[in-house]
């Protein structure tokens, strides 16, 4: 699977990232799924209800809120993006919660090295997904 993000979307993420810091960051994405390949059309940002530097917690409200509005616009969810300070590898934690989410992407930025990878859960494995930036 390939994930497309757009230049903007990787800075409007990494200046996200810097100014939360060192809370961890997160934003919701939506945008377009067609087989193998989903794109980034819109990045919500929300915030960190845990205020945790290791955790994060977006309000319930905010995603019911964010997934109305973007099936307004014709838009699909695609998945949450958050940064933590460890690689850019989901986390024991992350990997309970990605079950939670389904088939959501998983786009984690590493605030150790700036490092962004993304990963999806499918069946029991965590697979990597591939970016791709235009
Ligand atoms: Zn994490």
């Amino acid at each position: 699977m390939t994930l497309i993000l757009s230049e903007m979307q990787i800075k409007l993420l990494r200046a996200e990232v810097e100014k939360s810091f060192p809370v961890e960051a997160c934003a919701l994405l939506f945008g377009e799924h067609k087989e193998d390949v989903v794109t980034v059309d819109k990045v919500i940002v929300a915030s960190n209800i845990l205020e945790s530097t290791t955790r994060f917690e977006v309000d319930p409200t905010f995603v019911a809120f964010a997934f109305e509005q973007a099936e307004k616009e014709g838009l699909d969810f695609i998945g949450l993006f958050h940064s933590h300070p460890a690689p850019a590898t989901p986390s024991a934690i992350d990997v309970r919660y990605m079950k939670l989410w389904g088939s959501a992407v998983w786009l984690i930025l590493s605030t150790l090295d700036g490092e962004i990878a993304a990963f999806r859960k499918l069946d029991d494995q965590t697979e990597r997904v591939e970016i791709e930036i235009k």
